[in-house]
């Protein structure tokens, strides 16, 4: 992944900003109230300086003695000097405060709609995109917009009144004076803001190195049973010390651009500060400015020092604020192939029958279906069978519209999907996959995930159908137990057998099985079908397997090869065409297999 910025219009980059602007005026009362409190701020910082001058002023007539009253204005200034740098302190606490309120609330804004996003953006957007690079645009860049709202759109307006009217006021006392005093602005603005950038573009260096560290250390840790059993410990370590050391070079780059424009910018401060005390000096002794004067200029270049080291902060703030803008909103913009149509309805379910009318699909222009036909209804269980590639699970994942077909239809009830609401259709449609994800979460939440609010006993006659009861209720804490990082770790076969019971929990009138207990032994799976069967009965069920065993005793068995049903019938009727199924069931079926096939057909 590439964390470089990718916009360059400008039209783009201004547009960035003006959407993350009025995202920022909704939030009216912080920002009236941060730049009233902008303005007290930038007012008593400029006071300081004059309040310094007249103070030094005042403290000279002590030592000629004319006036009387001249220890009491001393204390009176230096009572205002506290004063003002007190309410100083509080406006700009109050403006950082106003600023950081308003990017916090836009980063729980922008995080909340990116996630939402993320959440309707299609299975083919998502199979394009690494998870890992998802997580980090939407961390990095919302950070990124939520730092230019809390750093940069307050106190730019800060910075543009206090420098705008200090320049105004020192240009106004004394033009030479002034002029010398601000000297040091274009080299120190220019070094400050040339590092910024620099040290911008190898922050994108670095993060990358570093992603590629974490990515190392991910597989390494994911995979650690592989790396141990390889032996590889020496190679994966070549591989995260060649990255470690490409990010410490980096690193070093970045403290040598950073000490190096430091001294400059210092360098060029005191170059000016002396100019000041030189010619300001020689005014005085020629008594065309006082003393207090001299100490105004330099007070007002060490207040002015600050913002324009800040300068350069801002024009980070800008730049990063306009690519991590760019990239998070080109999200949030992007439209979902998969959406309700206009005008759809909520899914009506009479009967539950599902029909494929020559349905054909394609990932990227493939041909992966070619014309699929079947129906299947109520008590009628289908069984799907056919080479790993040939699309079977593709036509599970047409039916709760993960994947639109690209032409003919596929109806429920005489409606078809695609004109009926997303959430009606996926509440009748349950897909029970064969990598079952489990949460971090116990074992009831993870069985209740799609409906929280089930019964105990419901949660506990789901696991009984697929046959988890007896070892959840041996486990110490149950239902309760932990399961992922952190709990207990299940096999394969468990967790397949939680996810059915997770699907079935949901009482969905459609549900497909695909490959859903390839990791179940023989003969649980055939306890787990007995319990099925019954709860089955009045369900459309279709089952797709690459073993005959789990579904030889559907109603009607579609062989499909390269996306084309090639073969269709009842387990009797296929053996007998003697064709592609009965060469499989030959390959597949041990002879203890064959007791159990001849009393299904017996069943019959
Ligand atoms: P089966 O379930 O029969 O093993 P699939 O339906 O998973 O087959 O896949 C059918 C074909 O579609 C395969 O060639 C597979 O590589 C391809 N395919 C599956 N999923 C995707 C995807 N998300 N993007 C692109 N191609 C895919």
């Amino acid at each position: 992944m590439t964390l470089k910025p990718r916009i360059t219009n400008r039209k783009q980059i201004s547009g960035t900003y003006i959407r993350i602007i009025k995202m920022a005026l909704k939030q009216k009362l912080h920002l009236v109230f941060g730049v009233i409190t902008i303005f007290g701020a930038a007012g008593f910082q400029l006071w300081i300086p004059i309040l310094l001058g007249s103070s030094v002023d005042i403290a000279m007539d002590v030592f000629s003695a004319e006036n009387a009253d001249v220890s009491d204005q001393l204390i009176f200034s230096g009572v205002l000097l506290l004063i003002s740098s007190i309410m100083r302190g509080i406006f700009t606490m109050a403006y950082n405060y106003s600023g950081e309120s308003i990017g916090q609330h836009i980063g729980y804004e922008l995080r909340l709609l990116y996630y939402q996003k993320l959440q309707k953006l299609s299975f083919s957007y998502h199979s394009h995109i690494h998870t890992g690079d998802l997580i980090t645009r939407g961390i990095l860049d919302i950070e990124g917009v939520s730092m230019f709202v809390r750093t940069a759109v307050l106190r730019s307006i800060y910075l543009v009144v206090l420098i705008g009217t200090g320049t105004y006021l020192v240009l106004s006392t004394d033009l030479v004076l002034g002029i010398l005093s601000l000297s040091f602005v274009p080299l120190a603005g220019w070094r400050a803001t040339a590092a910024r950038l620099q040290l911008r573009s190898s922050w994108f260096a670095l993060q990358e190195k570093l992603s590629i560290l974490s990515k190392v250390m991910d597989e390494n840790l994911g995979g650690i049973r592989v790396v141990r059993s390889f032996a590889s410990k020496t190679h994966e370590m070549d591989k995260f010390d060649r990255a470690s050391e490409e990010a410490l070079t980096i690193a070093n780059d970045q403290v040598q651009v950073k000490s190096k424009n430091v001294s400059l910018i210092g360098i060029s401060f005191l170059a000016a500060m002396g100019l000041v005390l030189w010619v300001g000096g020689l005014k005085v002794i020629n008594g065309s400015i006082t003393i207090g004067e001299l100490t105004t200029f330099l007070a007002f270049m060490s207040i002015l020092q600050a913002p324009v080291r800040m300068l350069g902060m801002m024009v980070n703030a800008f730049a990063r604020g306009a690519a991590s803008g760019g990239r998070l909103f080109s999200v949030l913009d992007m439209s979902s192939d998969i959406e309700d149509s206009q005008g759809s309805t909520n899914l009506t379910i009479t009967k539950g029958v599902l029909k494929f009318k020559d349905v054909h699909f394609g990932y990227e222009g493939e041909h992966t279906l070619n014309g699929v036909t079947f129906e299947a209804k109520p008590g009628h269980a289908v069984g799907i069978v056919g080479p790993p590639g040939s699309g079977k699970s593709t036509i599970a994942h047409l039916i709760p519209r993960f994947y639109d077909p690209s032409s003919g239809a596929i109806t429920i009830d005489g409606q078809n999907i695609k004109d009926v609401t997303l959430d009606s259709l996926r509440h009748s449609v349950s897909v029970v996959e064969q990598d079952s994800f489990m949460f971090t979460a116990s074992i009831d939440h993870n069985v209740a995930y799609g409906n929280p609010w089930a019964e105990d006993l419901d949660v506990e006659t789901a696991t009984r159908n697929t046959q988890m009861y007896q070892y959840i209720s041996r486990l110490p804490n149950k239902f309760s137990t932990m399961i992922g990082e952190r709990g207990v770790s299940l096999s394969g076969g468990q967790r397949q057998r939680l996810s059915i019971a997770r699907s079935i929990l949901l009482n969905p009138k459609i549900i497909i099985f695909d490959d859903s207990t390839s990791s179940v032994d023989a003969a649980t799976e055939q306890k787990i079908r007995v319990a099925l069967q019954e709860i089955s009965k009045d369900r459309t069920s279709i089952i797709i397997s690459h073993r005959l065993s789990s579904l030889m005793h559907a109603d009607e068995i579609l062989f499909i090869e390269k996306g084309k049903i090639i073969e269709r019938g009842n387990h009797n009727k296929l053996i007998n065409n003697n064709g592609k199924y009965a060469e499989l069931y030959k390959l597949q079926i041990r002879p203890d297999d064959k007791n159990k096939s001849e009393k299904i057909k017996n069943e019959r």
